[in-house]
């Protein structure tokens, strides 16, 4: 089955409001093993709504709308949506009697205005919203079928999963399961990566996407099979490649941190950070992640006081890296320095230095650090450096 989310909401279209609500619907369409195609967000204008869920229906079979189906008069997706399947809106006396059932349960008088509520294209079905005022319904129409969902998002997703969830596996026979697997990946350019696993990004299941954030790379393997067993077979075929393909780079199923973090926990190793900064890129990394600062003795957080060049960050970071250890009495000092302004190009020299009780690792390298994320990474280059050392890698 192939499915199109929209998107109600003019406070969408202004950067208000985030659109979480199809984050989370497309998550749940691909659990579901429903194909999802393409989302739209529209503001709350009949026509434009209308028109919106008529090109949707022209390609995909099942439409979900959220959003518009509050009381006031410019929540409007009732009408859109009866405009669109050329119905007529009709009033539903059994919704009203929930809505002010609603009311009642808490004593709150209800305004004429929620009527509005109770009316619902002609031939849908309701369904149900005890945990709201609006009432959500599915139209089966010839062209294809539009469920309307609440646009507060614990109200949609409580409607989603009690009812149309059920709708869709026990009436529409969805019956597939699609299964995302994440593998966390570093020290290789995004373009690299690419090239190394082109062609399996080229293959149509399982399905192998990138996603890069600050020189960390998740890569999703999606398979879509008829059961679970099947999706897990088809996804572990391609994760075997990828991780031969990508060797050391390959973090596996934890982000960076979280690997670092345990493998300082398995080994029983304590770690001390030096910053030559204030953003403390190190320390920021390690603190977002859960349980991230477990085996952390100190930090020595030392801004530069003076111009410092490529040559002078390296030997900062490696006097840095052994004077935090010795001072924390930790058993690996890890350091971050950069120069104190950056070469014509933009770019910053950055040394990281790792200091362990068999000797000591460094690694130079060029960042923009006229933008905050740039100092992301620095705290990803370090502790890469410190996990292929847990792992037993030579310098
Ligand atoms: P509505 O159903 O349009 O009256 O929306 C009710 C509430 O849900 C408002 O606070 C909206 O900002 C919020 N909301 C509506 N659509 C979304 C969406 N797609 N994602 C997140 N919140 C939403
Ligand atoms: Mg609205």
């Amino acid at each position: 089955m192939d499915a199109e989310i929209i998107a109600i909401g003019s406070e969408l279209l202004l950067g208000a409001t985030v659109d979480t609500n199809s984050a989370y619907l497309a998550g749940q369409l691909a659990a579901a093993g429903v194909n999802l195609f393409r989302k739209s967000v529209v503001g709350d204008n009949t026509e434009r709504i209308a028109a919106t869920i008529r090109e949707a229906l022209a390609r995909a079979e099942l439409v979900i709308c959220t959003g518009g189906l509050g009381p006031t008069l410019d929540d409007v997706t009732r009408e859109a949506v009866a405009l669109a399947l050329g119905r007529p809106l009709e009033f539903r006396p059994e919704l009203l009697e929930q809505i002010a059932a609603r009311f009642a349960a808490f004593r709150r008088p209800m305004s004429e205005s929620n009527r509005r509520q109770a009316y619902i294209p002609a031939g849908a079905r309701p369904i149900e919203n005890p945990r709201g005022t609006a009432p959500a319904f599915i139209v089966e129409d010839q062209t294809g079928t539009v469920i309307v969902l609440p646009g507060v998002p614990y109200e949609m997703r409580f409607l989603f999963t009690t009812a149309v969830l059920p709708y869709l596996r026990d009436e529409r026979g969805v019956s597939d399961v699609i299964l995302i697997k994440t593998l966390h990946a570093t020290g290789l350019s995004e373009s690299v990566i690419g090239e190394l696993i082109a062609d399996l990004m080229l293959q149509a299941n399982p399905t192998v996407g990138i996603s890069a954030k600050q020189a960390r790379y998740e890569l999703r393997i999606g398979a879509k099979a008829a059961a679970q067993a099947e999706a897990e077979a088809l996804v572990a075929t391609v994760e075997a490649t990828i991780r031969e393909r990508l060797g050391q780079h390959i973090i596996g199923d934890e982000p960076l941190a979280a690997a670092v973090v345990r493998l300082l926990a398995e080994q029983g190793r304590s770690i001390a950070l030096y910053e030559g900064t204030s953003a403390a890129p190190i320390f920021q990394a390690l603190a977002a992640t859960t349980g991230g600062t477990e085996r952390l003795r100190g930090v020595m957080i030392h801004p530069l006081d003076r111009p410092t060049d490529e040559h002078a960050a390296a030997a900062l970071a490696h006097a840095g890296a052994i004077s935090t250890a010795d001072r924390w009495r930790a058993d690996l000092g890890l350091a971050a320095q950069a120069a104190s302004a950056p070469a014509a190009s933009g770019f910053t020299a950055i040394s990281v230095a790792l200091v362990t009780p068999e000797g000591s690792r460094q690694v130079t390298r060029y960042y923009d650090l006229r933008q905050p994320e740039g100092w992301e990474f620095v705290g990803t280059l370090a502790l890469d450096l410190t996990r292929r050392y847990l792992l037993g890698e030579p310098a």
